[in-house]
């Protein structure tokens, strides 16, 4: 079986986010130059309408960016979190309402904790296995991994879905690129996003047929770290 190895951090590049968002805002943007035109020809008040209608089509795409963008902004405190406990909790709440699929989940090393904002992290990983459910067409199984070395936390999440071919792994995190009749292109978009503003990384395999299986690794939540914060805020208050 082919397996792919793609560093996904690299490929998400600003270029392609900015072609997305080019790409999107240009269509409505465009519509709203043709019927200003034909309101100067016509005189016809309808045009202004549409033309405020299309406005509100680019406004909502933006708003939906800027809600990727968003954690950066949210006043969502850093706490320790047990992603195990959180895995435990999503796997619930798709597993009642899914049964065709089955959930799979093995746990190494509990007690492993990182630092990151929940409501945030709860996100990427509902996202994902939205992604990985949507991906399996008829029966099929999700294979959650969750182990900690010294270091790390890594969470593999694996699917039996379709998989995705080589060639479009490159666009996975592409503001609006969906396969899919009513996706919106914006879930793996904030999950990368989310993934790097805690300082992690996160990988795909995948090979057409053969599913797809996202790995993502987080630092640690380690004694050094905690000291690291004393230490700057003994710092501060000599300073000041
Ligand atoms: P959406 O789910 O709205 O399409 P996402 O950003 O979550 O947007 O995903 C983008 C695209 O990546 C999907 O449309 C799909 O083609 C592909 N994809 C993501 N996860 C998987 C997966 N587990 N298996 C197969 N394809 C996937
Ligand atoms: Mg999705």
């Amino acid at each position: 079986k082919k397996r792919n190895d793609t560093h996904l951090s690299q490929l998400a590049s600003v270029g392609q986010i900015a072609a997305g968002i080019a790409h999107e805002v240009k269509n409505p943007l465009t519509a709203v130059k043709g019927f200003l035109q034909l309101l100067k020809e016509k005189n016809e008040l309808k045009y202004i309408e549409i033309a405020e209608s299309e406005l509100g089509n680019a406004i909502n795409i933006l708003q939906n960016l800027l809600h990727v963008s968003k954690p950066d902004l949210e006043e969502e405190p850093y706490v320790s979190i047990d992603l195990s406990v959180e895995l435990d909790a999503l796997t619930q709440l798709f597993q009642d309402q899914m049964y065709r699929v089955s959930v799979h989940k093995t746990l190494q090393n509990p007690g492993s904790y990182i630092f990151g904002k929940k409501n945030q992290l709860k996100k990427v990983f509902f996202n994902l296995l939205k992604n990985a459910f949507e991906a399996i067409p008829g029966n099929g199984f999700i294979y959650i991994e969750h182990m900690a070395t010294e270091n790390e936390v890594m969470i593999s999440i694996q699917d039996t879905g379709v998989g995705i071919p080589q060639e479009k792994l490159g666009l996975l995190g592409t503001p609006f690129y969906t396969t899919k009749e009513n996706g919106t292109g914006m879930g793996l978009t904030l999950v990368f996003s989310v993934i790097y503003q805690h300082n992690g990384s996160i990988e795909v395999q995948s090979s057409e047929d053969g599913g797809t299986k996202f790995t993502i690794t987080f630092p640690r939540e380690t004694k050094n770290i905690r000291l690291k914060e004393v230490v700057y805020l003994e710092l501060e208050a000599t300073m000041s």
